[in-house]
């Protein structure tokens, strides 16, 4: 058995009929990690012995008919800002290197109760800030299907692990695109679910109103899958919705696409910077949707254009709250020279100390525009623009089921070719907007560039909309068929 030809849906058959054991399948995991991730980098921390053990574990639980879940004993990686008990949770940031979580997210305690095994930690933008990973306290990621470009961010490790065969899944979280535009560039599907979806508890907060945990994946069968396992209300975080868990897998395949309204928002397509070869991808993958029996609507989101700026107000004003707590005392790093000095140069000197350059700039951005004086004019407006933005998505699900766009602008960029701040934040304009209005999206690997480079689609659906979401994306992978497969990595 091949582990880059496996799905989690596939691998929890084989472990059920007995075709495979969980030692066999976490020691294929390890193998290809150890061949393949000295050049990737995809994980920040990954514990052989731990994994086998925990995997050792579920085979006699199996063996004595005491499985946890048909998912006992499956290799799952996760990002590194989740708490994992016992297990580091750097945040990819120097301020967290010591730091071991003493507790469980809500999303691990539900896999962990179903026998899942967390299999590494994967290396991310830091505290989740930035779309190249080149932002990660320790060394960048690099792109699968060429090393010399970037695996997008933040959730840069995980998407590039599932790219390229040495995860067979892994958990993202989602603030303005980290989980979709990577997967984007590696060639994963990645799913953000609707804001509340799934319990943000234990997830290192970035900002607050935006942050969603969802899956990366090699098909939508698993994302479905992933969303069952993590999905509903949880008492631990007041923002979780009351919905009750739904099951997103057992029907997947059903409704297909005849009689469908996907909606072309003419914002995303006519937007400046789009690369001809994306934009192509996306209207072929509305003409196969059309020749499927979906009626492909144009659809109008008027505010879009002013998304960006909005996010990069909100989100780091939610961020500079957010990362005050990390202060010297109560986590992680403490400068003890700054210590000797008195508080406010502890503060100063472990922050100074602790933070990177892209995590510093949001703080001072966020705590500027929650000034007195700027507040008003810079965060109160970028509410009132995401309502607006809210709005438009509203309106346009009177009009469409599900829209259809672009992921990123253009394929992974070459590492380094985005210079300023601002070049990087541009290439969340498709993404970033999903998590404004608060509702759920896909990526989709759709084609590849003539470079070489996956390209992705991305389906978005109004809030709550998971089930239709995933049936239609499901849809899509079946009649689209990309055989995406796994690059060749030079040892
Ligand atoms: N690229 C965006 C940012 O830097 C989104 C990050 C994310 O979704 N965590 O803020």
């Amino acid at each position: 058995m091949d582990f880059t030809t496996l799905t989690f849906v596939s691998a929890a058959e084989a472990l059920e009929k007995g075709e495979l054991s969980s030692r066999e399948l976490c020691r294929m995991l390890i193998e290809k990690r150890e061949s393949i991730d000295s050049r990737l980098k995809a994980y920040i921390h990954f514990n052989p012995e731990k994994i086998m053990a925990h995997a050792d574990e579920a085979d006699e639980r199996r063996a004595a008919g005491r499985a946890y879940s048909k998912f006992d004993g499956l290799p799952l990686a996760v990002k590194d800002n989740f708490a994992v008990r016992g297990e580091p949770c750097t945040c990819a940031s120097r301020i967290l290197k010591d730091f071991i979580s003493p507790y469980d997210a809500t999303v691990t305690s539900r896999l962990r109760r179903a026998g899942i095994i967390f299999a590494g930690r994967t290396n991310m933008d830091e505290f989740a800030m930035g779309s190249t990973n080149e932002n990660s306290g320790w060394e960048p990621v690099s792109n699968p299907w060429d090393l010399q470009r970037i695996p997008g961010g933040s959730s840069g490790g995980s998407a590039a692990a599932v790219g390229a065969g040495e995860a067979l899944a892994a958990l993202g979280s989602d603030t303005g695109g980290s989980i979709r535009l990577p997967a984007g560039y590696c060639g994963a599907v990645g799913l953000k679910p609707t804001y509340g979806r799934v319990s943000r508890f234990g997830l290192v907060a970035f900002a607050s109103s935006l942050d969603q945990i969802g899956p990366l994946t090699r098909d939508t069968r698993d994302s479905a899958c992933l969303l069952d396992l993590m999905a509903g209300p949880d008492s631990k975080d007041s923002t979780t919705l009351p919905q009750p868990p739904e099951n997103f897998t057992d029907r997947l395949a059903e409704g297909g696409l005849k009689g469908m309204r996907i909606g072309l928002p003419k914002e995303y397509m006519d937007g400046e910077g789009l690369d001809p070869e994306v934009k192509n991808t996306v209207e072929q993958a509305a003409e196969k949707m059309r020749q499927e029996g979906a009626e492909i609507i144009e659809v109008s989101l008027p505010h879009n254009p002013y998304a960006v700026a909005a996010y990069y107000i909100i989100a780091p004003a939610e961020a500079s709250a957010n990362l005050a707590r990390f202060d010297g005392i109560r986590y992680g790093m403490r400068d003890e020279e700054g210590a000797k000095q008195g508080i406010l140069e502890l503060y100063r000197k472990t922050r100074a100390k602790g933070f990177g350059d892209e995590v510093k700039r949001r703080i001072i951005l966020g705590t500027y525009v929650l000034s007195s004086g700027s507040h008003d004019a810079y965060y109160l407006r970028a509410q009132k623009v995401r309502t607006l933005i809210r709005q438009d998505f509203n309106e346009a699900f009177r009009q469409c089921d599900i829209l259809l766009g672009p992921t990123a602008p253009a394929p992974a960029s070459r590492k380094g070719e985005l210079t300023s701040p601002l070049e990087m934040y541009l290439t969340d304009a498709y993404t970033l907007p999903a998590n404004l209005a608060g509702i759920c999206a896909i990526s989709l690997p759709a084609a590849f560039s003539k470079s070489g480079l996956p390209i992705a689609v991305q389906l978005l659906g109004p809030a709550l909309g998971e089930k239709q979401l995933l049936r239609t994306a499901h849809q899509f992978e079946q009649i689209n068929q990309l055989q995406i497969g796994t690059p060749d990595i030079p040892a």
